[in-house]
């Protein structure tokens, strides 16, 4: 057995898994919160192993322990008490090495990477186009290195897979000197989620990634789309922060900055209710009142013309970038959907993709409504374009990419 942990650090709390990677099967998972707050809880689930059939893990047992923790590295100290006393014991079968999932690498690090003192300075210096994360991540790192001192860690960055951009695709059209020195320019996030999809795609119609050209739809609270070329990010919607592109669940995406100028101009905003508006008031939740599309639906379903007009916008938004990236590709071969929305709702697939006929992309309604859950073919079989959903799993990319960079 290998087992790899995987480590999701934010700034008041981090998630963990732990993978034994010879089967790729999840073997426990956890959760630990309100770090810093009077009372923080940890969440630790254990996963049995299947007694048959594929190796997906299924539910065993979750402990939920309410407690004081005070910092990441008292909330690993409460993690590996978890793991003592509710197993996999990490004593007994430590980690062969250990993933951190990292948000900003910046124009450095276009792949994953073995974490050293230097590579930490790196990280926290790139706290200055990742205020809010990358610094979540790295008390994440600084603890697990605490804790687990001789297994490698490995730094997995969100904006990794997005580095083969052209410099076509990620300079915006300001004046170049002032970009340079501010490091202002498309980064594109999501990656780990976008190429572990494409993989999937690939492996599962049993056709070369190389071969290719594929456009995966990552739409969950945040949202992004991406356009590969032969296993390679060509385009992708996010830009110099997540901001930029899709509507979200409340990002607004895409907008005119002088929107922003005149409301604070006219309006008096401030910088930081304008960073307020357009990324935590806007979106669904600005357009309809709620951040999910399920109560969207929902709204839709009672005659709400508010919930009408953001799904609308929604997929308006979609399809212009289907569009886009079908024109960058010059067509393409495969088209997925992954995440909450992207893995469970019918109508933002259908509405995304409904007047690409001329494209040769023509969704089956049987196979886009059925309620199966692994990854499924949603096109028709005459369709040019094949169209997927495919479950994200982000954890198993991490891993994955973890043990190659660990391996000597
Ligand atoms: P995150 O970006 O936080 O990882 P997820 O990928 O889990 O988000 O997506 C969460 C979103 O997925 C929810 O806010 C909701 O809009 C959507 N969602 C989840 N389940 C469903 C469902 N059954 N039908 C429609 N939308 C769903």
């Amino acid at each position: 057995m290998t087992p790899v942990l995987v480590i999701n650090s934010g700034s008041s709390s981090f998630k963990y898994q732990l993978l034994d990677m010879d089967t790729e099967r999840t073997l426990a998972s956890g959760l630990v919160e309100r770090i810093g707050d009077a009372l923080g809880v940890a969440r630790h689930t254990v996963y049995a192993a299947p007694t048959d059939g594929p190796a997906a893990a299924f539910l065993d047992a979750t402990r939920t322990r309410e407690l004081p923790i005070a910092d990441h590295t008292a909330g690993f100290g409460v993690m590996l008490e978890a793991f003592e006393s509710d197993g996999p014991s990490l004593t007994d079968s430590p980690p062969g090495a250990v993933g951190h999932r990292v948000v900003h690498g910046g124009a450095r690090f276009f792949e994953p990477t073995l974490i050293t003192p230097l590579v930490e300075i790196n990280i926290d210096e790139l706290a200055v186009l990742a205020p809010l994360h990358n610094p979540a991540n790295l008390a994440g790192i600084r603890a697990a290195r605490a804790a687990f001192p001789d297994v490698p860690h490995v730094a997995v960055f969100d904006t990794a897979f997005h580095q083969t951009l052209s410099p076509a695709a990620y300079t915006y059209a300001i004046d170049a000197e002032i970009a340079a020195s501010h490091r202002i320019r498309r980064y594109g996030f999501h990656g780990t989620s976008h190429k572990f999809v494409s993989d999937a795609a690939a492996a599962f119609l049993g056709r070369p990634l190389s071969e290719l050209k594929q456009i995966v739809f990552h739409l969950g609270n945040g949202a992004s789309v991406t356009a590969i070329d032969g296993g390679r990010s060509i385009d992708t919607s996010m830009g110099f922060t997540p901001l930029e592109g899709l509507v979200m669940g409340t990002r607004s995406g895409d907008i005119d900055p002088a929107a922003l100028f005149h409301l604070s101009r006219r309006a008096g905003m401030s910088i930081d209710e304008l960073d307020d508006l357009v990324n935590r008031r806007s979106g669904l939740l600005g357009l309809a009142g709620s951040n999910d599309l399920r109560d969207i639906r929902a709204a839709i379903a009672r005659g709400d013309e508010r919930a009408m007009l953001g799904f609308e916008v929604y997929v308006h938004r979609l399809r212009s970038y289907a569009g886009a990236y079908l024109a960058q590709l010059g067509g393409a071969d495969v088209i997925s959907f992954t995440a909450g929305v992207g893995e469970n709702a019918p109508a933002v697939r259908a509405g995304a993709l409904a007047t690409l006929g001329f494209a040769g992309v023509e969704i089956d309604p049987v196979r886009n409504e059925a309620p199966e859950r692994g990854i499924r073919i949603i096109s028709t079989d005459a369709s040019a374009v094949t169209v997927l959903v495919v479950p994200t799993d982000e954890e198993l990319e991490i891993a994955r990419q973890t043990l190659g960079a660990a391996r000597p």
